[in-house]
């Protein structure tokens, strides 16, 4: 079966000589020297000013709302993996959907301005599929209503805004290192922040609040990366390079044979993506689905992110409809990209998908969106 992505695994024997480190220290874990070695190589590689390594994006999340003080709502997007918005709710902080841009799919900022009441603390912007949401429009809202600003960057390793990683806006970024995602610890992530204040508190809040032997200064939790994955981590940067071409290339191969075909999504002039993922937006639903179901005849197993949007979500209601996102999660379809990931692969779902476009009978019974 081919999926959507493939877990990047490196040089195995790179791998046995850090786990034989560890082995010889018996340090597996509370900020050990792989870890440590880790943050430094990812700070220099992103140029970001402080990052703190975690053990997985969902947690970044939550840490990141506590460490900023949220409460109340966020504003924040309905086109995004659930945790965007479960962690909001997680922490009593209830999420308000502002509908995303029908070309960029991020949170439109004109959107923003109407859902923001008394109890606003933040906007929660997701740049969605790795395209740098329109920051400098969120953070003039932000300024201006006096509120914090929160990127989920699960999708944004190596994306750069303006010639300078996409992390370095907002108050923070979140970043995940799940096995699925274009970089990963196997299970990771990270919080980015440019203020030295906040990156303590995050230290602090990470560890259980403790802040020495014999103290505890407040209330924290555990989010700490564990030396083995802080390994896989090394690993997979050595290859990053590699990694980014190889997922350029087929990014190129996919936009050169579909645009024009298909609604790909907007990308503002001068941002350079990183090709996680390869989203296509098909006509309505009853395409997406048929091009699902042929693909799957040939084993091929394309991903309905993001399906639902999240303002359909029984435990956020209630919520007003938000009819972009809505349209654009019933009608999109992840194309299979990765490092690996043969020609003659993407010549068959790029065939399917054309033949599937070849035929308007069969989508034209289909409730179009
Ligand atoms: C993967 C992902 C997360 C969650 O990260 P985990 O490391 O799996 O906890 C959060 N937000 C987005 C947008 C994601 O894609």
């Amino acid at each position: 079966m081919i999926n959507v992505t493939k877990s990047y695994l490196g040089n195995i024997d790179k791998f046995k000589a850090y786990v034989d480190m560890i082995y010889a220290s018996h340090w597996m874990t509370n900020h050990g020297p792989l870890c440590c070695e880790l943050e430094e190589r990812l700070k220099e590689h992103l140029g970001v000013r402080n990052l703190i390594l975690t053990n997985n994006g969902t947690l970044a999340l939550q840490v990141a709302y506590r460490a900023l003080g949220l409460s109340g709502s966020a504003v924040t997007t309905p086109f995004s993996f659930v945790a965007t918005s479960s962690t909001l709710q997680w922490e009593g902080i209830r999420p308000v959907f502002a509908d995303i841009d029908p070309r960029t799919w991020n949170i439109d900022p004109e959107q923003i301005e109407s859902r923001i009441g008394s109890d606003t603390s933040a906007i929660v912007a997701t740049h969605v599929f790795g395209n740098p949401c329109a920051v400098e429009r969120i953070e003039a809202i932000a300024k201006r209503r006096n509120l914090k600003v929160v990127y989920d960057g699960a999708h944004a390793f190596g994306v750069r805004h303006a010639g300078q990683s996409v992390y370095n806006w907002g108050d923070a970024s979140t970043l995940s290192f799940h096995a699925t995602k274009l970089f990963h610890t196997i299970e990771g992530g990270a919080i980015v922040t440019q203020d030295d204040d906040l990156a303590r508190e995050v230290r602090k809040l990470c560890n259980f609040g403790i802040t020495g032997v014999d103290r505890i200064e407040g209330l924290g939790t555990n989010a700490k990366l564990n030396e083995f994955s802080s390994a896989m981590g090394l690993c997979v940067l050595d290859d990053i390079e590699h990694i980014f071409e190889q997922r350029a290339e087929m990014g190129h191969y996919y936009e050169q044979r579909l645009s024009g075909h298909f609604d790909l999504q907007g990308v503002h002039d001068g941002d350079e993506i990183n090709y996680s993922y390869f989203p296509v937006g098909l006509l309505n639903q009853a395409e997406a689905l048929a091009v699902r179901d042929a693909l799957q005849e040939q084993d091929i197993n394309p991903r309905r992110y993001f399906y639902p949007s999240l303002d359909t979500l029984d435990y956020l209601q209630p919520q007003a409809a938000q009819p972009h996102s809505r349209g654009l999660s019933q009608r999109i379809l992840c194309l299979p990209i990765y490092p690996g990931l043969a020609r003659d692969i993407q010549d068959k779902v790029i065939d399917t998908l054309l033949r599937q476009r070849e035929k308007p009978q069969d989508t034209s019974l289909a409730h179009a969106v």
